[in-house]
C-alpha cells in the first residue's frame, strides 16, 4: 500500500478516498491485537485499582506506575530499537493510547510523556542528546515533561517571556522563566523548556530536575485529572551546559508545533478510548436500574442517549484509525535514526496536521457528550462520587483546553488548508470554481440506481461542495484576510470534521459490510445513517451562517439556492434506527460497534 500512497492531508475534501487507503481497526494485525490486549491489562491491573489513591497524589503511586508501564514496554512504542524502543508503527502507539483512556489521569501523564515528553529529543536532538535520553525515557528509568506554556502565554505559545542567555565564557545557557501548568512536573527528570535566547529567539532546550535553579511550585488544585501532577517549573538562573540546546536556535516554533501535531492525534485516542469505557458503564448501569418495574435501558429516552453514544464512538473510532494508517502510510520507512530520516518523519506526520486536529476536537467533545449523558443515565447516581461517572465527568473537560484549545485548533484547520492552497500543496482552488460553475447551472435530478449507501454518498460529495463553495467564497472575499474572520472560519472547520467523519464511517462500514456481510452489519448501516442525517442539519446550518455572514442579496440566493441542492436529503426515521443500535449494545451490555 505504501508504494502506491499519494494523499495528501485535506485531500479527502476536493476527491472521493479509495476504500484501501482508508485504514480501519478490522485490519489490526496480531501483533496490533496483542499490544492492544496488553494495554487494557495493564491498565485494569495497575491503574483502575488505585484510580482513588492516584487522584490523591499518594507519594510516588502515579510514577512507580508509568515505570511499570517501562518495564511492560508501553512508553517505547515510538522508539526506534537504536534507542531501547520497538519501533512499532503509528497505529500501535495509537492503539496505547486508545486503551490507556479508561485509565484517567495515568492516561494523561503517559501521554505527555511518551508524546510531547519524549518526542521533541527524538526528532530534534543530536545523536549525543538521544543516546543520552531517549534510553531512559523509553523504558521509564526517566520520566518526561513539556513546559511551553506560561501564565501570560497560553494559545500565545510565542509570547514566552522565559528567556535564555549566554554565559559571560560561553560555557553554558542561563535560562530565567516560569512555566505554568505543567503535566508530570512533580515527578519529572527531564523537561522540554522553551526560552527565548537573548529575550528574542524562541528556542528549545533540555532541562534537568537537578540542574541549578529548577525547582517546582505547588500541585495545582484541579477540576479534573486531579491525579496527574500539575505544577509550576521555576528556572532561576537555571544553568545548563551549552549542549543542551534542541534544534536550532531561534527554532523552537518548530519543535513546539510539530510535536502538538502528535499530541493532538494521541489526545484524540485516549479520549476515544474513555469514551467507550464510559459508555459500557452507563449501559452497564441502564440495563440493572429499575424503574416504574422495568430496567431504564427500555425507555426511548434512555435508549436515544445509548445509540448516540454508540453512533458518535463508531464514529470518532473511524476517524482515529484511518488517520493513523495515513500516519502510517507517509511515514512508512521513515526512521528517526539520521536528521535526515526524524525530518522525513515530521514531514509525514505535518502532512496531515489538518486530520490531527480535526481528531483532538472530535475525540474530545465526542467524550465530553458520553460523560455527560453518562452523568444522566445515572440519574442521582451520575452525582456521586461513589460511582463511576464522576471521575470520567470531571476528567473530561480539559481535553478540550490542552493541546491548543479546540476554538485553536478549529482556527488551525481551515488555516492550514488555505496555506497550503496558496503554497500550491493542495489544489482546493480548482475545485472550488468548479463549484462555483455549478452554482450558474440549473442541476437536474440524477436517476437513483438502487445502491446501499446511495444517497449517503450523495450527501457526501454535495458537502464536500458546500465546503468548496463556502471556503472558495471566503477567500474570494477577504482574501488573506479570511483568518480574521474567526466566526466563518469555525463554521467551515465544523463543516470539514463533519465530512472527514461521515466519510471514515461510511468507508468503513463498506469493508465491513464486505467482509462480514450485510446481515451482521445492519447496526453499523444505521450508525452511518444516522450520522449523515444529522450531519446534514449541522453542515446546513454552518454553512447558512457563514455565507449569510458573507453576503446579501441575489448572490445570497444564488448560494442558498446551491447549498439546498448540495444536500438534498429525506431525513429518515432516527427513532427506529437509534432503537435498532441501541438493542444491540444494550443486549451486549457494553459498546458493541
Ligand atoms: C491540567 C493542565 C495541564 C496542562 N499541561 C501542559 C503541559 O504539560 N505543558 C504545557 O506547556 N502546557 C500545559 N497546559 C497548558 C495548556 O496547554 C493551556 O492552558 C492552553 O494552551 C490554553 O492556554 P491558556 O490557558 O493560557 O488560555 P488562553 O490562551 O488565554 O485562552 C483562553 C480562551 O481564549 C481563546 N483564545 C485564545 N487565543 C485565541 C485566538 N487567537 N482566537 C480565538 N480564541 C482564542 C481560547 O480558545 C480560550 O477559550 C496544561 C493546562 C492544564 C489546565
Amino acid at each position: 500500500m505504501a508504494d502506491t500512497f499519494t494523499l495528501k492531508g485535506g485531500e479527502f475534501l476536493i476527491s472521493e478516498t479509495p476504500k484501501n487507503l482508508v485504514f480501519t481497526p478490522e485490519e489490526f494485525s496480531e501483533e496490533h491485537k496483542m499490544i492492544a490486549e496488553l494495554t487494557a491489562s495493564f491498565v485494569d491491573q495497575e491503574v483502575v485499582p488505585h484510580l482513588d489513591e492516584i487522584d490523591k497524589l499518594k507519594e510516588g503511586l502515579l510514577a512507580g506506575i508509568m515505570k511499570k508501564a517501562g518495564e511492560q514496554g508501553l512508553l517505547s512504542v515510538a522508539i526506534p530499537e537504536e534507542y531501547g524502543g520497538m519501533e512499532v508503527d503509528k497505529t500501535t502507539s495509537i492503539i496505547v493510547a486508545e486503551n490507556t483512556g479508561k485509565g484517567a489521569s495515568f492516561a494523561v501523564s503517559l501521554g505527555a510523556h511518551t508524546g510531547i515528553g519524549t518526542l521533541p529529543i527524538l526528532y530534534f536532538g543530536t545523536e549525543e542528546q538521544k543516546q543520552k535520553y531517549i534510553p531512559k525515557l523509553s523504558t521509564g528509568e526517566w520520566l518526561g515533561a513539556y513546559a511551553l506554556t506560561e501564565a501570560g502565554s497560553g494559545s500565545d505559545a510565542l509570547g514566552a517571556k522565559s528567556k535564555a542567555v549566554k554565559s559571560a565564557d560561553g560555557k553554558s545557557w542561563i535560562l530565567d522563566g516560569e512555566k505554568m501548568w505543567i503535566t508530570n512536573a512533580g515527578f519529572a527528570d527531564v523537561f522540554i523548556v522553551f526560552a527565548k535566547v537573548d529575550g528574542e529567539h524562541f528556542t528549545g532546550f533540555i532541562i534537568e530536575r537537578n540542574d541549578p535553579g529548577v525547582s517546582l511550585g505547588a500541585e495545582e488544585k484541579k477540576m479534573g485529572i486531579k491525579g496527574s501532577s500539575t505544577r509550576v517549573v521555576k528556572m532561576d538562573n537555571c544553568i545548563i551546559p551549552l549542549d543542551r540546546v534542541l534544534g536550532e536556535v531561534g527554532k523552537g516554533h518548530k519543535i513546539a508545533f510539530n510535536i502538538l501535531n502528535v499530541g493532538r492525534f494521541k489526545l484524540g485516542a485516549s479520549t476515544l478510548g474513555a469514551s467507550k469505557y464510559v459508555q459500557t458503564e452507563a449501559i452497564k448501569y441502564a440495563n440493572e436500574r429499575k424503574q416504574f418495574g422495568v430496567a431504564i435501558s427500555t425507555f426511548g429516552a434512555m435508549q436515544h442517549k445509548i445509540a448516540e453514544m454508540a453512533i458518535r464512538n463508531y464514529v470518532g473510532n473511524s476517524m482515529l484509525y484511518r488517520t493513523a494508517g495515513l500516519l502510517d502510510m507517509a511515514t512508512a520507512g521513515k526512521k528517526a535514526t539520521t536528521p535526515e530520516g526524524a525530518e522525513a518523519v515530521l514531514k509525514g506526520i505535518e502532512e496531515f496536521a489538518v486530520e490531527c486536529s480535526i481528531l483532538k476536537i472530535a475525540g474530545s467533545e465526542i467524550l465530553d457528550y458520553v460523560a455527560d449523558e453518562g452523568v444522566q443515565i445515572l440519574g442521582g447516581y451520575g452525582f456521586s462520587a461513589e460511582y463511576p461517572m464522576d471521575r470520567p465527568y470531571r476528567d473530561s473537560r480539559i481535553n478540550r483546553i490542552f493541546e491548543g484549545t479546540n476554538e485553536i485548533n478549529r482556527l488551525l484547520i481551515p488555516g492550514m488548508l488555505l496555506k497550503r492552497a496558496m503554497k500550491g500543496q493542495l489544489n482546493l482552488m480548482g475545485p472550488a470554481m468548479a463549484v462555483q460553475g455549478e452554482l450558474m447551472s440549473i442541476g437536474g435530478l440524477e436517476e437513483g440506481t438502487g445502491e446501499l449507501f446511495e444517497v449517503e454518498k450523495k450527501v457526501l460529495a454535495g458537502a464536500k461542495k458546500v465546503f468548496l463553495m463556502c471556503a472558495g467564497f471566503g477567500v474570494q472575499k477577504y482574501m488573506d484576510k479570511i483568518a480574521d474572520e474567526q466566526e466563518i472560519m469555525m463554521n467551515i472547520a465544523d463543516i470539514i470534521i463533519d465530512i472527514y467523519g461521515m466519510e471514515s464511517a461510511l468507508i468503513r462500514t463498506e469493508k465491513r459490510i464486505e467482509k462480514e456481510g450485510l446481515d451482521k452489519c445492519g447496526h453499523l448501516v444505521d450508525a452511518v445513517s444516522v450520522y449523515v442525517n444529522d450531519s446534514v442539519e449541522r453542515i446546513t446550518a454552518n454553512a447558512k451562517n457563514a455565507i449569510a455572514s458573507m453576503t446579501d442579496g441575489d448572490e445570497l440566493k444564488m448560494l442558498l439556492s446551491g447549498l439546498k441542492r448540495f444536500m438534498r436529503w429525506t431525513p429518515i426515521n432516527t427513532r427506529d434506527a437509534r432503537r435498532r443500535i441501541a438493542k444491540r449494545q444494550i443486549e451486549s451490555g457494553k459498546y458493541d460497534m
